[in-house]
């Protein structure tokens, strides 16, 4: 075949916007032609620090000249010491490290199976999974998904997965059978636009799971890591997981993944039966144990926590005013989504034009995801912006028509 005259050499699975950054700073970017956006994409939930946060610059540039990659042939005192660290403010008792959201789902997902193979149950292997999850996009990971356009063309799906409504109680005890082995959700859905089913919810879910001998998985890879106001998600739901999944902020902007799981439900895990050679590397541990300085100094969450309820209360406004662009606030923490009347795209768009960069999410919402070191001030700014962006959105239609006559 010939060669291409794509003009890009990137694989072109993203619809990129005609936008580049060159540096960042806090709450704010700078594009390659010097223009200041506010970022409350926060690279999906990943910068939770902010751009080049001091401290986690000072912790990278101090490892960069002591060891950038060891083995895991070796010992990692680091590596011990913020699984120790994570495992003291959690349910757990043991970590994987890996270096992405879906990593640390593959590792859940195996630990989930191995744990009855190791009881003398390895038919016991089916998740229950919810309609509108996201869990990421390796085979199996996309098949816990069970999203029709992200399977599409990759042949048949991996076995294993049964996906009910989300919030579907019934559903879910329909599902439950001899080869069932866990139960996975992700305490706010994020991808799937920012929904979750009531804490009762995940109160049953938990009691089905210890009456069946399931374990139960949470995906924290978008909520864990104070995005909704606490260190983890179910903290405030007040479920605790057998194992969980942390990723995107984990490493403040440095890619590193983590399951975390129980010694009971991580009884079949032994030498050999998992593993990955950049997981765990030098820098991206020394990147989470910063990220853990800064979150864990006290008053950290409740810090978030205040922000979001002040974000909340002029949001809920906004779309108070603008009923005929946005409809909804929801979710939790400053993980929030912004119910579209109008086309989430056109909004995402029409908030990029007042320099205000956000994500789309399915349910035509739009996620507002500040990295959580944003001020009252920045808050406030982006208010402004969101409301000039509802004043051209409300007026386009009217334009239109007018230069249709
Ligand atoms: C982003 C995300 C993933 C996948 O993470 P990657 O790092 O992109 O592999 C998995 N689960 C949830 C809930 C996510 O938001």
């Amino acid at each position: 075949m010939s060669k291409s005259a794509a003009t890009s050499h990137l694989l072109p699975v993203f619809a990129r916007a005609d936008l580049a950054f060159a540096r960042g700073e806090g709450v704010w970017l700078i594009s390659t032609t010097g223009e200041r956006y506010l970022d409350f994409t926060s690279g999906i939930a990943v910068n939770a620090l902010g751009h080049c946060h001091p401290h986690l610059v000072a912790a990278l540039q101090e490892q960069a000249t002591q060891l950038w990659h060891m083995s895991n042939l070796f010992k990692s005192p680091d590596g011990e010491r913020l699984a120790a660290r994570l495992c003291e403010q959690s349910f757990a008792d043991f970590v994987f490290f890996a270096n992405s959201g879906a990593e640390a789902m593959e590792c859940a997902i195996k630990i989930t199976r191995k744990h009855h193979a190791a009881l003398g149950h390895p038919e016991r292997y089916r998740i229950i999974t919810f309609e509108g999850a996201f869990h990421g996009r390796t085979l199996a990971t996309l098949a816990a998904t069970g999203s029709a356009k992200y399977l599409d063309g990759y042949g048949p799906p991996m076995d294993g997965f049964d996906q009910v409504p989300l919030g579907d109680l019934d559903a879910v005890k329909a599902a439950i059978g001899p080869g069932t082995a866990g139960i996975l959700i992700e305490p706010l859905q994020g991808e799937g636009g920012v929904r979750s089913p009531p804490h009762a919810f995940f109160r049953a879910l938990r009691e089905l799971c210890d009456q069946h001998g399931l374990l139960l998985i949470f995906d924290e890879v978008q909520t864990g890591m104070g995005r909704t106001g606490a260190l983890f998600a179910h903290q405030r739901i007040g479920v605790t997981p057998d194992v969980m999944a942390l990723a995107k902020a984990l490493g403040g902007g440095f890619p590193i993944g983590a399951c975390l799981a129980t010694a009971d439900a991580a009884a079949g895990m032994t030498p050999g039966s998992h593993g990955s050679t950049f997981g765990g590397n030098p820098l991206a541990i020394a990147a989470g144990n910063a990220v853990l300085d800064i979150m864990l100094k006290p008053g950290f969450f409740e810090r978030v926590q205040q922000i979001a309820i002040l974000a909340r209360q002029k949001l809920a406004s906004v779309v108070d005013r603008y009923p005929q662009v946005l409809a909804e606030v929801r979710g939790e923490g400053l993980l929030i989504g912004l119910k579209a009347v109008v086309p989430s795209t056109d909004l995402v768009a029409a908030l990029r034009e007042q320099k205000l960069l956000t994500v789309g999410a399915g349910d035509n919402v739009v996620r507002l995801l500040p990295p959580l070191i944003v001020s009252e001030a920045e808050i406030d700014d982006a208010v402004e912006r969101i409301e000039r962006a509802c004043v051209a959105l409300s007026a386009a239609p009217a334009l239109q028509r007018e230069a249709g006559r």
